[in-house]
């Protein structure tokens, strides 16, 4: 069973995504609201995918992003983003994201990027 981390501000977009991957079959093993807790988090439980959502508090899903390639260059970080954020996927993209899904969630393409992981 493939352990999920979820990096997100938002308690609804935190929910749909549990439900979304429960029902798949992933283990949710935590969820971070701001990208510090989501890094922390990586480093302590090691996870193998993390959805990570692009605007946050304290530290921003690209920052955040950016530490935990730098602490395992092999994490697997699926990017969550919204309408008009074209320059911050670049952006991802050159920071290693192996995905993206876009918000509202569809479930057919949560599915689909964390099958690609
Ligand atoms: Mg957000």
């Amino acid at each position: 069973m493939k352990r999920v981390l979820i990096v997100d501000d938002s308690r609804t977009s935190r929910r749909v995504l549990k439900d979304i991957l429960d029902r798949a079959g992933y283990e949710v093993i935590g969820e971070a609201v701001n990208g510090q807790e989501g890094y922390d988090l990586y480093v302590k439980m090691q996870p193998d995918i993390v959805t990570m959502d692009i605007t946050m508090p304290v530290i921003d899903g690209l920052e955040s992003l950016k530490l935990i390639r730098k602490f395992d260059p092999n994490a697997k970080v699926i990017m969550i983003t919204a309408a008009g954020q074209k320059e911050k996927m670049v952006e991802a993209v050159k920071f290693g994201a192996t995905e993206f899904i876009a918000k509202p969630f569809l479930e057919e393409s949560v599915l689909t990027a964390l099958e690609h992981c």
